[in-house]
């Protein structure tokens, strides 16, 4: 099995102004150059993308954006290119949050092509996938799973997921306060890169999972043991320096 570097991304979603945010990164990268082995991303706010960066700066934690647009420049008021992201030195892009399935309408189809966008421009998409909680009491968690997977691997190809990242993210547990046991989550990444080893084992072996939802300092530690669990996606507790800090010594 190959040695997969643990990634702990934040995304601080619609919070926060600078005033509170400077302060709230200035202790993240002091806590982070003290002995952290994970690889941190920080996902702010398109606005605060330029600030970010250049706290950023020398600090080894990379930069994020939360979304990206599915077209690659023109009359779409409002919206924001992946070449966009790139010149603010981005390495990652959210793709497909179940806040933007939901809220905003994505489908499977706007997600794979915001999927292939962001690939497309050297930016490492962090694919969101995960069920509804009426869809896993029905029973239907991975019939969901590998529908949102199937139409980004039909769109993109599975040589995209070389440079990409899978969330899985049960809606039922983001921003709930409601987790997945470690065993639950486990169940559903081995699920997830089954999956993906029918097109190309390699692939499958070396792409990290990160699981989002309701993750916190006090839970953190149980779900990232799990064999194919690494590191997760954080909402709420991304806000909080203490928190984000722990669960990021804990990857
Ligand atoms: C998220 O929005 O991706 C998320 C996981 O949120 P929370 O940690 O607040 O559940």
């Amino acid at each position: 099995m190959s040695q997969r570097r643990p990634l702990v991304a934040a995304n601080w979603k619609m919070n926060g102004t600078l005033a509170s945010l400077r302060p709230l990164l200035a202790s993240v990268c002091k806590g982070i150059a003290n002995g952290v082995k994970a690889e941190v991303a920080i996902c702010p706010p398109y606005v605060y993308l330029g600030e970010v960066g250049r706290l950023l700066e020398q600090t080894g934690i990379a930069l994020g954006a939360q979304n990206l647009a599915r077209q690659d420049a023109g009359a779409y008021t409002g919206e924001i290119a992946a070449a966009m992201l790139k010149d603010y030195h981005c390495r990652y892009v959210i793709v497909g949050h179940s806040e933007r399935r939901t809220l905003y309408g994505e489908t499977d189809t706007v997600v794979a092509e915001k999927f292939v966008r962001a690939v497309g421009n050297e930016l490492k998409p962090i694919l969101c996938i995960g069920e509804y909680l009426e869809e896993r009491e029905a029973g239907d968690t991975e019939n969901v799973l590998a529908r949102q997977l199937d139409t980004v691997i039909e769109k993109a190809g599975i040589a995209a997921f070389a440079d990409a990242v899978i969330a899985y993210e049960p809606v039922w547990a983001i921003g709930t306060g409601r987790t997945a046991t470690p065993e639950q989550a486990e169940e559903v990444h081995a699920f997830i890169r089954l999956r993906l080893a029918r097109h190309d084992d390699k692939i499958a072996d070396q792409l990290r999972i990160l699981y989002g939802g309701s993750v916190k300092a006090a839970n953190a530690k149980e779900l990232f043991n799990m064999a194919d669990i690494d590191g997760g996606l954080i909402g709420g507790a991304s806000l909080q320096a203490d928190e984000f800090l722990a669960i990021c010594r804990a990857a």
